[in-house]
C-alpha cells in the first residue's frame, strides 16, 4: 500500500455522521478520507424533520441556524404546530414552542458533505466498501483499491459493511431492525385535492394504529407532501408495505402511491452499546443509533460522528480512542436511547387497549413528549435541558 492510501481516519459513508466526522477531524488538522459509494448529491429515503437538539447541533457544528438555513434553502419548510392522532381520531393538536423544521436529505446531506471538504476532508465517491479489516484500520473497496487508517470509521448506514467486521450477532441485529415506506405527493398533483385534509396542512400529522410497533407520518415540505409508514415489522417486507396500502387507503390516495413508494432499513431499538473495537468506531445508522420511538436519526448521527471524531483525536495523541467514544455515548447518547425505548413500550403497549390510555397520557404529559423529541427534556428521568428553549415544565 502506498503512502497516499494511508491516513489518520478514513470513514466509510459521507452521511450525517461520515461527514460531521470528518469536518471534525479535518479542522483540527487531521489526514482524513470519506468514502461513499454513491454520487452526492444523492437521495436517502427519509422524513426529513429536524428537532431543536438537530438545529442545535447543526449551528454548534456549522455555525449556521435553522433560520438562516431556511433562507438559503438548505431547509424547506418550518411548522409551528403539530398532531397526533389515532387512526382518524385526533389525540393532541397544540401549538409548538419550538418549531420542527423539515430538509431534503439530498439537499442538506450535500450541505454537510461540504462542509466536510472545505475543512479539507478528501471525499472520493463511487467508491463502495466491500470488506473492513477492524484490528488494521483498512478497508477494500469493490474496485480492489484498500485504505488503511490509522483508526476507521464506519458510518456506512443501516446496512453498514464495516459493522459486518464486528464481533456483533447479526440476527440479534436484525431482530429489532424497522423498516419504512415512503411516497412524496406533489402539491399539483391532482390526487391531494381528493385526498385527506391532512395532506394540504402546513404542520406535521403523526398517527398510530397502522402498524403495531411504529407509526405513519404526513409531513410538509418544500413542494410536496411525505407520506410514510415506519417501525417494526416481524420479517420485513410484504406485511409492511400491506399496512403501508392501508395506511395510503385511509388518507384517500390511489395504491399508485403505493407502487411508487420507497423502502429503507430503520434501525429502531437496535443500537449497539458497545460500537467500538480494535482500531474501528461505528457511527450513526450502522451503529443502530436512532431514537426508538419517533425513529429519529440525523441528530444521533452528527452527534455520535462528532464523538467518533474526538475519540479518534484522543487515539491520534496516545489515548484509548474505544473507551474514549464509549465515554461519550454512555454519557450523551445510549441513556436517550434506553430512556425512549422504554417509553416506547409503554406506549404501544398501552395501544393494545385502544387509543384511550393514549390520549390520556397526551391530555397529561402532551407537551413534556414534545420536549422529550426536541431534546429539551432527557427521556431519562424527565430532566430538563437548562439550556434549551421554550418554557420550564
Ligand atoms: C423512512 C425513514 C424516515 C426517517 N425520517 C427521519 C426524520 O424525519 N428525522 C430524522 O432525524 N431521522 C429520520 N430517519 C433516520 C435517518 O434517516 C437516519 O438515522 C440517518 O440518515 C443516519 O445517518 P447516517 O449518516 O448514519 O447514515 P446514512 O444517512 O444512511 O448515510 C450512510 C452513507 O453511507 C453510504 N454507504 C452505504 N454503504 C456503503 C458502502 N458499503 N461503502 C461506502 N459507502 C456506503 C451511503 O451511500 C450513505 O451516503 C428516517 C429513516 C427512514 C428510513
Amino acid at each position: 500500500m502506498t503512502d497516499d492510501n494511508r491516513y489518520d481516519a478514513v470513514i466509510a459513508g459521507a452521511g450525517p455522521a461520515g461527514a460531521a466526522a470528518a469536518c471534525v477531524l479535518a479542522r483540527a488538522g487531521a489526514r482524513v478520507l470519506l468514502l461513499d459509494r454513491a454520487a452526492f448529491p444523492r437521495d436517502k429515503l427519509c422524513a426529513g424533520l429536524l428537532t431543536w437538539k438537530t438545529t442545535d447541533i447543526v449551528e454548534r457544528l456549522y455555525g449556521s441556524g435553522a433560520a438562516t438555513l431556511l433562507t438559503q434553502g438548505i431547509l424547506e419548510h418550518r411548522a409551528d404546530r403539530y398532531r397526533i392522532r389515532h387512526k382518524a381520531m385526533t389525540l393532541a393538536c397544540q401549538d409548538l414552542f419550538f418549531p420542527f423544521y423539515f430538509a431534503s436529505r439530498r439537499v442538506l446531506d450535500a450541505w454537510f458533505l461540504d462542509q466536510a471538504r472545505q475543512a479539507g476532508a478528501t471525499f472520493r465517491c463511487g467508491e463502495a466498501v466491500a470488506a473492513a479489516d477492524i484490528d488494521r484500520g483498512e478497508v477494500v473497496t469493490q474496485d480492489g483499491a484498500r485504505y488503511q487508517g490509522r483508526f476507521l470509521i464506519g458510518a456506512d448506514g443501516a446496512a453498514s459493511v464495516v459493522r459486518r467486521a464486528f464481533p456483533v450477532r447479526r440476527e440479534t441485529f436484525a431482530a429489532n431492525m424497522g423498516l419504512g415506506l415512503e411516497c412524496h405527493v406533489r402539491h399539483d398533483d391532482p390526487d391531494i385535492l381528493a385526498a385527506h385534509p391532512d395532506l394540504r396542512e402546513a404542520f406535521p400529522t403523526v398517527y398510530s394504529g397502522f402498524v403495531r410497533t411504529g407509526y405513519g407520518w404526513v409531513f410538509p415540505h418544500g413542494g410536496h407532501v411525505v407520506v410514510g409508514l415506519g417501525g417494526i415489522c416481524p420479517r420485513q417486507g410484504g406485511a409492511m408495505r400491506r399496512e403501508f396500502a392501508a395506511f395510503l387507503d385511509f388518507l384517500g390516495l390511489p395504491g399508485s402511491h403505493v407502487e411508487r413508494s420507497k423502502a429503507h432499513l430503520l434501525p429502531y431499538g437496535n443500537f449497539l452499546t458497545r460500537p467500538g473495537h480494535g482500531k474501528a468506531l461505528l457511527a450513526g445508522d450502522a451503529a443502530g443509533l436512532v431514537e426508538t420511538l419517533f425513529g429519529e436519526g440525523i441528530y444521533y448521527a452528527l452527534r455520535s460522528g462528532e464523538l467518533a471524531a474526538q475519540a479518534v483525536l484522543a487515539g491520534l495523541s496516545g489515548g484509548d480512542a474505544c473507551e474514549s467514544y464509549m465515554a461519550g455515548l454512555r454519557r450523551d447518547v445510549l441513556p436517550e436511547l434506553s430512556g425512549s425505548l422504554r417509553l416506547r413500550q409503554a406506549i404501544f403497549f398501552s395501544l393494545r387497549f385502544g387509543p384511550f390510555p393514549l390520549w390520556v397520557l397526551l391530555r397529561l404529559g402532551g407537551q413534556r413528549l414534545v420536549e422529550m423529541a426536541h431534546g429539551v427534556r432527557s427521556y431519562r428521568w424527565l430532566r430538563r435541558r437548562a439550556d434549551g428553549p421554550g418554557r420550564a415544565g
